[in-house]
């Protein structure tokens, strides 16, 4: 990337285990930009829901859960890492059991509001590659570059089962299919910053290209961004 050049957003947006993160993080790497998964903000508070026994169908009382949670992104060398009130949660909130509720509490309109006001002001200084459901839609309808990923729900369902056994969680593919046919539908028909594709978002179908190929793609596509950008 020649330097001097002027940086730009990219948003990412798509169903869950389309490979967005993984394909967010390749490109921020090439392009040395800043990667930043929104899902473990939303992840993180439902963490602390489930440690806390927060009821997050009461609004007042997630309100009074949501003053008393404070998350924290930090950049590393093997990439993003996410704190809750200075503790690293990283992995607990990889949990199959986060994946039980996360959805559920993404429909709240507090929880959404804090997120996206603390996503748009790391997007402050550009450069940044945002991976979620609403980054090309609500946290930064601006992005110079939106894309968004599809995938064919068997290849999603191998892709989040093998994920899990790497990290030593057994769980049948029957399992994991169900929860990302109800999570896509959650995510999909909630009231507040639905799931869907932005009208000028590109759309990539990765259901049969390797990540080298996605990174090739949406590398090209930025590239072509960038040189508009500085003519
Ligand atoms: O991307 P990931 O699977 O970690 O996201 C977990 C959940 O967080 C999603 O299923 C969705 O309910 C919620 N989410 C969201 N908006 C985002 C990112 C994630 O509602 N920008």
């Amino acid at each position: 990337m020649p330097t001097g050049h002027r940086k730009i957003i990219i948003a990412i947006d798509g169903y869950s285990a389309c490979g967005k993160s993984t394909l967010a993080r390749s490109l921020a790497k090439r392009l040395r930009y800043l990667h930043v998964d929104s899902g473990a903000m939303y992840r993180a508070v439902s963490l602390y829901v489930l440690e806390h026994k927060v009821n997050h169908r009461d609004v007042d009382e997630m309100q009074q859960a949501l003053n008393h949670i404070n998350i924290h992104l930090s950049f590393e060398k093997d990439g993003q890492v996410t704190w809750l009130n200075n503790e690293n949660v990283e992995s607990a909130i990889r949990e199959p059991r986060i994946n039980e509720i996360v959805s559920d509490v993404s429909t709240l309109s507090n929880v959404r509001k804090a997120m996206v006001a603390q996503q748009r002001r790391m997007g402050k200084e550009k450069g940044i590659v945002m991976d979620g459901r609403d980054i090309g839609t609500v946290v930064f309808p601006e992005a110079d570059l939106k894309l968004f990923l599809v995938s064919a729900l068997e290849v999603r369902v191998e892709r989040r089962w093998l994920e899990l056994q790497n990290k030593g969680i057994d769980v049948s593919k029957e399992k994991v299919k169900e929860n990302l046919l109800l999570r896509d539908q959650i995510d999909s028909t909630r009231s507040d910053s639905p799931l869907r594709k932005a009208e000028d978002a590109t759309e990539i179908d990765t259901s049969y290209l390797t990540p080298d190929e996605q990174l090739q793609i949406a590398y090209d596509l930025a590239r072509s961004v960038i040189a508009r950008e500085v003519e």
